[in-house]
């Protein structure tokens, strides 16, 4: 069982067309979504069909909560909080109730699904600290748990976790250990903060223990330019060329 694992769309139509198109050509059995599929780029409804009518696995990101309405962006910069509010104004009716009807966290397997953090959506995974509280609510959910995949910081990550303490792992290509824990973060498709303005996605093969992160070159240049005409902020189109 081979399954693709993406986060972090932002309505960046072509970098999802980008990253499906080399799924697609990789013939994995499943595709799972972190969440916010919504906020700072201008095709927002036609990233939410694309992710129902392949009928994908999703859970509730932050962006996706605050244009749904589910909650108010009071903790969000400027930017982002004018994007998502023009992409609350923007989304179809349909859309609005599939975006709120996505559970914010789920377990399938011996995987888990979340956002930010375990039980808190808006929370990042970034240092070392969050790390261990993120390990230690994954311990709490029973010993057949033992990977949590992530987004939220648009950046990908394994953290490893063993005998009480957290390592990080670099390689594109990573053998997960029997003994181990993990939390992995298969980077942004939309929205990139890595200094890598390609779109990110992650390839687990289950049955042989394997991650196997991916970048796609995709049309940055399209993007920007609805951003400009949606009249989005124009710091939003800048930050996809630099991947930052
Ligand atoms: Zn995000």
């Amino acid at each position: 069982m081979r399954t693709a694992i993406i986060a972090d769309i932002h309505s960046n139509l072509e970098a999802l067309h980008a990253v499906l198109a080399r799924i697609d050509a990789f013939g994995t059995d499943e595709t799972i979504c972190l969440g916010d599929i919504v906020g700072y780029n201008a095709d927002p409804n036609e990233c939410v069909n694309i992710i129902r009518a392949r009928n994908m696995r999703c859970v509730l990101g932050n962006h996706d909560a605050c244009a749904s309405g589910l909650e108010e962006p009071d903790g969000f910069n400027p930017v982002a909080r004018r994007a998502v509010l023009w992409t609350r104004a923007e989304l179809t009716c349909e859309n609005r109730v599939f975006l709120k009807s996505l559970p914010r966290e789920q377990r399938v397997g011996d995987i888990f699904l979340f956002h930010g953090s375990i039980h808190d959506t808006n929370r990042y995974i970034l240092y070392m600290n969050d790390a261990a509280d993120n390990f230690t609510e994954l311990a709490r959910m029973g010993s057949s748990i033992r990977i949590g995949f992530f987004g939220h910081t648009h950046m990908r990550a394994v953290l490893s976790y063993y005998r009480r303490s957290v390592s990080v792992e670099n390689a594109p290509e990573v053998k997960l250990a029997e003994k181990k824990r993990y939390l992995i973060n298969p980077g942004s498709v939309g929205q990139p903060r890595d200094s890598d303005p390609r779109a990110s996605l992650l390839v687990y093969d289950a049955d042989n223990h394997r991650l196997t992160f991916n970048r796609v070159e995709y049309d940055v240049h399209a993007c920007q330019d609805k951003i400009i005409r949606a009249g989005l902020p124009s710091e939003l189109a800048e930050r996809l060329a630099s991947g930052i």
